[in-house]
């Protein structure tokens, strides 16, 4: 029998009692890595009450002391970090490099919470009327919740509960039941850390764990990472229950290449980020939008993405891994077969994927298809695979226009030799993070990680200031202290206006 992956309640990591298991598999070899519970109504009820009195005592520890822990937290996941992207590679098939960049993103937003002292500093104003002052306070909100994908098992959960936490609140993780072996690491790191030990309670299961997470009145705010299904339905059932809610969803990214771009640069470019992590990025480049001349280098993009090959995560000269489940792999073959049908030219077809010695693996091999239109699934599904769609319009106007028309708004880039051109675009295209000559343009934790459209559902985004934002809340004081030298009123007697 493979291992049973234990939750973390009440600060002890604990055997589910629950008869669901969920197996975890390799996706390159479909070997069971391990078992996840589908945690039970007590097991959830236990965490969430747990977590309500951990955040009793939390919301009262000085700040240093919160961003303490933090620092402590960022050198214990330093000193592990290969040893997490290792667990992460083997669960999510991402190659080795990659799977150190996941640990690492996550990283740097615990060195931000460590700066939350001066992140959570409110405002003052003295003399708001004679004697009185004014301050605005931020305040923890209670317990919070975070719901995760499967794509990023370290930087997405760490996007959320160190800052989170470091605010002062606490946090009950539901991390992907595809991938939990990883999340479960950090929590004993966490632990490690010195956080107190009902701080940070982990969960696991699917929609059942996820929906009481969204309707338990103890839970204050909803972070999620999602598809855009899932994303409508936690945003509308977190908030009809009265709780703030923050919910990145799926997306569709362009990059818009001008014809003075640098063709090299933009090739390489284009491959990197169409086609890595097996294109399971929310900010993976999708879709190739060449202006005028520089549709001249499709053939030269087909030709670079057939070089490189998909493989196990330890196979230094695999580009990527495989899809996450077969199910996943069904789904983009499904989408590459419609973009075939539905006229779109297939110019390379990654469809019959084997990689030598692994004959069970998700394969998808890079895969590239021109005269693709917005009328295509091809166009409008987010297809999650090593699958870059190439579209051809004539000026900057008409690739703008098909950028905004895009219900998402993740992430774009330009890639061009024209300041003028980039600043048109940067400033004009309806995306919330857009990258110059940059393919994947994911803001620093210092920045808020800023999706738009049909890509965010929520006000206040992830890390950065918004997190702050999202995780307090604001109170405040207008003060007066009585001096037998200031006359309280100046006409004597009650003042009855407001
Ligand atoms: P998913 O929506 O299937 O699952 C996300 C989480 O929701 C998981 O924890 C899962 O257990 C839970 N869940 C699944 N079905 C549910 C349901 N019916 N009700 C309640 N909860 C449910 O997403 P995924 O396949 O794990 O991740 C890939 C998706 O995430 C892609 O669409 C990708 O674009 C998106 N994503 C977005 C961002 C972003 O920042 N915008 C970042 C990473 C991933």
């Amino acid at each position: 029998m493979s291992t049973r992956l234990p939750q973390l309640i009440n600060g002890e990591f604990q055997q589910s009692q629950t008869d669901t298991w969920i197996p975890v598999t390799n996706p390159a070899t479909q070997e069971v890595l391990c078992e996840v519970p589908a945690a039970t109504a007590e097991e959830m009820e236990s965490a969430i009450q747990s977590a309500r009195e951990a955040f009793l005592e939390w919301r009262e520890t000085p700040v240093s002391e919160r961003a303490r822990v933090m620092l402590r937290y960022q050198h214990l996941l330093k000193e592990h970090h290969d040893e997490i992207a290792e667990v992460l590679a083997k669960e999510t098939g991402k190659v080795f490099a990659d799977a150190k960049g996941d640990v690492w993103r996550g990283i740097e937003v615990v060195e931000h919470a460590a700066n939350i002292g001066s992140l959570m500093m409110g405002e003052t104003v003295e003399n708001v009327a004679r004697g009185i002052d004014g301050h605005a306070w931020t305040q923890p909100l209670g317990v919070c919740a975070g719901i995760t994908p499967f794509n990023f098992p370290a930087m997405i959960p760490l996007w959320m509960f160190p800052m989170a936490i470091a605010c002062g609140n606490s946090f009950v993780l539901k991390p992907s039941e595809q991938d939990p072996m990883t999340p479960n690491i950090l929590a004993e790191l966490f632990l490690r850390a010195g956080a107190p030990k009902n701080l940070l309670q982990v969960v696991h299961g699917g929609k059942e764990q996820v929906d009481t997470l969204l309707t338990h009145p103890e839970i204050k705010a909803v972070s999620f990472v999602g598809s855009v299904p899932v994303g409508q339905h936690v945003y509308r059932t977190a908030t009809d229950h009265l709780k703030r809610a923050q919910c990145f969803a799926g997306a569709k990214n362009h990059m818009v290449v001008m014809p003075d771009a640098r063709k090299d640069q933009v090739i390489s470019n284009l491959v990197g980020a169409s086609c890595g992590a097996a294109g399971q990025r929310c900010m993976a480049i999708s879709v190739a939008v060449f202006v005028g001349e520089s549709k001249q280098w499709i053939d030269e993009l087909k030709d670079e993405l057939a070089k490189i090959r998909p493989g196990a995560w330890d196979d230094e000269n695999a580009a990527y891994g495989p899809q996450i489940s077969p199910k996943a792999r069904d789904r983009v073959l499904t989408l590459i077969k419609q973009g075939k049908e539905e006229g779109a030219s297939c110019l390379l077809d990654g469809s019959d994927c084997t990689v030598d010695g692994l004959p069970d693996g998700n394969w998808v091999g890079p895969t590239l298809f021109s005269d693709v239109t917005p009328d295509m699934a091809l166009y409008k599904e987010e297809i999650f695979g090593p699958v870059l769609c190439c579209m051809t319009v004539d000026t900057l106007e008409e690739a703008l226009e098909l950028v905004n028309n895009s219900p998402y708004g993740n992430g774009t880039s330009i890639f061009t030799a024209s300041g003028a051109a980039a600043r048109k675009y940067q400033h004009e295209v309806e995306v919330g993070q857009v990258g110059i000559n940059v393919p994947i343009p994911v803001p620093l934790p210092f920045f808020s990680f800023t999706g738009w459209k049909g890509s965010f559902y929520g006000d206040q985004h992830a890390y950065g200031k918004q997190a702050v934002r999202f995780y307090t809340e604001t109170k405040t004081v207008t003060s007066r202290w009585f001096d037998d030298d200031i006359p309280d009123g100046a006409h004597g007697g009650p003042n009855m206006t407001i």
